[in-house]
């Protein structure tokens, strides 16, 4: 099947030729028909399966011109990183139509952006919160969409914007096509679905929960930071056809860490992403993974599900994620659009729990490989890896902040030292031997 095969209309098949897209992936061509035909729709497809595309499509296809300013199409997506890859993706599919995109979201100048959707827009991407000030404060109408798409409203529900999205309803007419994207049907989406939409039509790019097949997926066995850091180090060195590499970290601080842990070999190669950088310094550094200036890229979780990088070689998740649609989401940024990826995770002890429910989301196991005995592995942890003292039940009290010598002397009643009651030492005391308590 090519896109010629679907009904399409010939500014979007121009543009479809100028970008070289000939054959639509499973979830566009699955999701057409569906689309079109205007019933509610629930597209359950991972990120680098096309999922954006298989929306904007039928959404183009079935949009009119009209003299209203107001947007007919409302894209709400979880980041502002989306947003920006949203908006290019309309923006490639439109250039021989008349068609106004904008993105808003939060962080930034509200009025710069009730500004631009004031001037008029056929489509508007945006963050759920965002979205709700602008219709709130009447900058933005939305009485006029007509097609409302919710992309990864898995993320979306659990970044805690339930609530936005139920208000951005209200602003909605209630004559109005939905179509709802999910990496995975969680019980969590499942819920929001049933609470707000009438029996929707569900199409799939891969079955709930499975990883895509196109992805050689590969586990090692690591004990700790030190030791990953040099499998990673090996694995850059020695594995073919390794030019885009995104490497996945629990948190924004470790993969700063391990930023300055591979600068130094990596130089200028290697680039670090996470929420707490600017806006521009985000943006940028995508920009540089994308256009090859960057071998490596590392990123935390919430911010690599909204960027726009194709063609990515090699995943590697040098910490297992805790909640296991990451993974699922994490692995498909490689062999995207029908191309084929490598993942790589890096698994230790205390990743038992992670890996099993992984697994079991997968219904597949993890084949994993010994690590190369050329990499030195060793057992030095760092301070964050280092267990701490647990006395059953109760944390250790940390020893109190030394402090200077009190104002006054203590009276003399509160001197006495408290002294723990110790049932055993007394019952030795008492009897001899040790003594149990009677319940
Ligand atoms: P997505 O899953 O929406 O993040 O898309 C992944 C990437 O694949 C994007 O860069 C798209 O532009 C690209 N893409 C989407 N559909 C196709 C297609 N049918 N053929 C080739 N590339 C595509």
């Amino acid at each position: 099947m090519t896109f010629r095969d679907l009904n399409l209309k010939k500014p979007l098949w121009n543009a479809l030729d100028d970008l070289g897209y000939e054959t639509p992936t499973t979830i566009q061509a699955a999701s057409f028909n569906v689309m079109m035909s205007g019933k509610d729709t629930i597209g359950i497809a991972q990120t680098g399966t096309g999922k954006t595309l298989a929306y904007i499509l039928p959404c183009l296809c079935m949009w009119k011109f009209s003299k209203e300013p107001h947007p007919q199409i409302l894209i709400i997506v979880p980041t502002r990183e989306l947003v920006a890859q949203v908006v290019r993706e309309v923006e490639k599919l439109t250039p021989y139509m008349n068609v106004a995109v904008g993105g808003v979201y939060g962080g930034t100048n509200m009025n710069t952006q009730a500004a631009m959707v004031l001037q008029g827009l056929d489509v508007l991407v945006g963050t759920p919160g965002r979205i709700l000030d602008l219709a709130a404060n009447g900058s933005l109408q939305l009485k006029h969409a007509k097609k409302v798409v919710i992309d990864e409203v898995d993320e979306t529900l659990s970044l805690g914007f339930r609530a936005q999205l139920l208000r951005i309803f209200e602003f909605l007419p209630v004559k109005r096509q939905n179509m709802v994207f999910s990496a995975t049907l969680s019980e969590e989406v499942s819920d929001f679905l049933e609470a707000n939409f009438t029996v929707p039509v569900r199409v799939e790019a891969a079955r709930s929960g499975t990883a895509l097949a196109q992805i050689d997926q590969i586990g090692y066995r690591v004990p700790n930071f030190l030791s990953k850091v040099q499998l990673l180090h090996y694995l850059l060195d020695n594995t073919a056809d390794s030019s885009k590499v995104l490497v996945f970290v629990q948190s924004r601080v470790l993969a700063d860490m391990l930023f300055e842990e591979m600068e130094s070999s990596l130089l200028n190669s290697v680039g670090v992403i996470h929420s707490n950088k600017a806006q521009n310094f985000r943006f940028n550094s995508v920009q540089n993974f994308q256009t090859g200036v960057f071998r490596v890229l590392i990123a935390t979780d919430l911010i690599a599900r909204g960027i726009d990088v194709t063609d990515v070689t090699h995943v590697i998740n040098f910490d297992i994620p805790e909640i296991p649609e990451n993974y699922i989401h994490r692995i498909g940024r490689t062999g995207r659009a029908d191309k084929n990826g490598v993942a790589i995770t890096f698994v230790s002890e205390k990743d038992a729990d992670a890996l099993s429910k992984i697994e079991s989301l997968m219904q597949q196991e993890l084949p994993f490989t010994e690590v190369p005995s050329e990499v030195e592995m060793t057992e030095e942890l760092l301070e964050f890896e280092k267990p701490v003292a647990q006395i059953p039940g109760k944390l250790l009290k940390l020893a109190k902040r030394e402090v200077g010598p009190a104002f006054h002397e203590k009276k003399a009643k509160n001197k006495k030292v408290n002294v723990r009651y110790d049932h055993k030492k007394a019952m030795m005391d008492k009897y001899g031997k040790p003594k149990r308590k009677r319940n």
